[in-house]
């Protein structure tokens, strides 16, 4: 038996076995329907690093994210600055940003939320892919995916079958921040733990690194706030 005690959801959708750590350290077991206890407990052995790792990880979030609620007159936050979002009495067709402020028709408003949240997700998509090829190419490791979700605890995770998974609220902090978190992901496909050789590739790629970690430790309760 393994020494893990998980929880196991069966589901008729999925073709093949996936694992989640869940922040309360739950280890999650996502299966075909159908699946013998015998393969669950073969992949729960075959992957033990893998969860012991992620049940170390110091990326989790403080606090569970806060549901977004954007209003006029709040700052929103994009690569690590504060913009502030007014309306429009002209009608505005969609959630405009000028560099420094963003706009919304007053029509829009009971969706500002949503507008917000796809405006971030759409540059989210459009920063943070690229530069993930950059790195990944600098380290010489390659990935199966990149997908952006909306990870309720962690702003990045490597899974057992090397798909790298972003918090597309990143987009929210520094560049710099996201190029840690990036570089940390893409360091666990050459190294799963956290010794001092992990750090070390880290290093190699982001000599300033210990200044995200410090960023994040200091200011990423407060990206969830304000969605
Ligand atoms: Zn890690």
């Amino acid at each position: 038996m393994s020494p893990f005690a998980p929880e196991i959801k069966f589901s008729n959708r999925r073709r093949t076995i996936g694992l989640t750590v869940e922040r309360d350290r739950q280890l999650v077991v996502h299966a075909p329907t159908g699946t013998s206890n015998e393969t669950i407990q073969t992949i729960l052995h075959q992957k033990r690093h893998w969860i012991q790792e992620k049940l170390a990880h110091p990326q989790k979030y403080p606090v569970a994210p806060a549901t977004p609620t954007v209003r006029p007159g709040s700052s929103i936050y994009f690569l690590g600055r504060t913009h502030l979002l007014q309306t429009a009495p002209v009608p505005v067709a969609s959630l405009h940003f000028d560099g420094h402020t963003f706009t919304l028709g007053a029509a829009l408003l009971p969706k500002a939320n949503a507008l917000v949240q796809t405006w971030l997700r759409q540059q989210a998509q459009a920063v943070i892919k690229p530069r993930v090829e950059r790195f990944a190419k600098s380290l010489g490791v390659t990935y199966q995916r990149i997908q952006l979700l909306d990870l309720k605890y962690r702003w990045g995770s490597c899974t057992a079958n090397a798909a790298l998974l972003f918090n597309w609220r990143l987009i929210q902090a520094p560049s710099t921040v996201i190029n840690y978190i990036i570089v940390h992901e893409l360091a666990h496909l050459l190294i799963p733990d956290h010794s001092p050789a992990f750090w070390n590739v880290v290093a190699v790629q982001l000599p300033l690194y210990e200044r995200a970690k410090n960023w994040l430790r200091e200011n990423g309760a407060l990206l969830e706030e304000l969605g």
